[in-house]
């Protein structure tokens, strides 16, 4: 039989409300500092366990809660995995009760890495302060090593940063990206305007952005006349040939992505410079065809890999 449970962090003014599982013989959790939550019982719905187990736990009413994903835990070889949903809740009414199986605490979220805590529960914790979408991660344990972490079926690299986005990226070591500089709001662009994205805020606060202009670092001036790729060749809207410039700021953007290290980049779609996957066809007429820009082909064939700006909330949950 599925063995499934729930998990839930009750949040108030910026705190946890977490359980010191100290009171129970033979728990697996003994010492841990966990969320409440508990088994589900015959044909309860998650929100139906959740909704029992906090009012068993905390003897509080929950009204306000979000299901914020699924935890797969598996704890060694031949075990059967327990599915675990994951809850955080905002709103609740009634006064806290002693709990028979520990100690419940108010813990500031930022001393949360302080207490003693599963090594898997410190990457949903993660992912929940970062506010991930709903998501699927599995934890495989050796006893008290955690030895697999796989989130939304990508596996990640152990041992896994519990740092937030904000820590890491007043650290040096914040991952490198590398960014269209139109993108980012330079007046770069061929007809000399500006136009940040959305989301950069978010992005500065995970990434170190390294913005980069492919076709000023080849020497085209800014403003410019437009230009197209035709085959091998790209042609402005004149009919003048820019290969080479494009050539040279292509290979530039690539010594500087080695030079920072970046191995993603996200760049301007459709772009003859910067465009991935999909590019205008060279008649100037707004037709677009499969292909990419010089720049986004030259990274690509250097393994970086290519986010265009309308998935850039991708890069917001994908770890190093
Ligand atoms: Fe520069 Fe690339 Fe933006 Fe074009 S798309 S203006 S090459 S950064």
């Amino acid at each position: 039989m599925m063995i499934n449970t729930t998990l839930c962090y009750i949040e108030r003014d910026g705190k946890y409300l977490m359980l010191h599982r100290i009171k129970k013989k033979n728990d697996i959790n003994h010492d841990k500092w966990i969320g409440i939550g508990g088994k589900f019982e015959p044909q309860e719905s998650p929100e139906e366990c959740l909704l029992r187990e906090a009012m068993e736990e905390t003897g509080l009413t929950l009204t306000s809660y979000r299901y914020r994903g699924i935890v797969t835990f598996v704890a060694g070889p031949d075990t059967e995995a327990e599915y675990m949903h994951l809850f955080t809740a905002d709103g609740y009414e009634g006064t806290i009760k002693t709990c028979d199986e520990g100690v419940l605490e108010w813990i500031d979220k930022s001393r949360l890495l302080e207490l003693t805590l599963w090594e898997g529960d410190k990457i949903f914790l993660r992912l929940l302060e970062e506010d991930a979408p709903f998501f699927s991660l599995k934890l495989v344990y050796e006893g008290d090593a955690l030895t697999e972490a796989v989130l939304n079926g990508t596996k990640l690299e152990l041992p896994f940063s519990p740092l937030s986005h904000a820590s890491r990226a007043s650290s040096p070591q914040g991952e490198p990206l590398l960014i269209s500089a139109c993108l980012m709001g330079a007046a770069c662009r061929y007809d000399g305007k500006r136009k940040p994205m959305d989301g950069l805020d978010r992005l500065q606060a995970r990434y170190h952005l390294i913005p980069v202009c492919a076709e000023q670092l080849g020497g085209l001036p800014t403003p410019r006349i437009p230009a197209e790729r035709t085959g091998h060749r790209v042609l402005n809207r004149e009919g003048q040939d820019v290969t080479a410039q494009f050539t040279v700021g292509a290979e530039e953007v690539l010594r500087l992505a080695r030079q920072f290290g970046c191995t993603k980049a996200l760049l301007k779609e459709r772009s003859p410079s910067c465009g991935h996957g999909e590019i205008y066809d060279g008649s100037f007429t707004g037709t677009r065809i499969p292909g990419s820009g010089v720049t986004a082909q030259l990274l690509a064939e250097h393994n970086i890999t290519i986010y265009g700006e309308s998935r850039w909330e991708e890069l917001l949950w994908t770890f190093p």
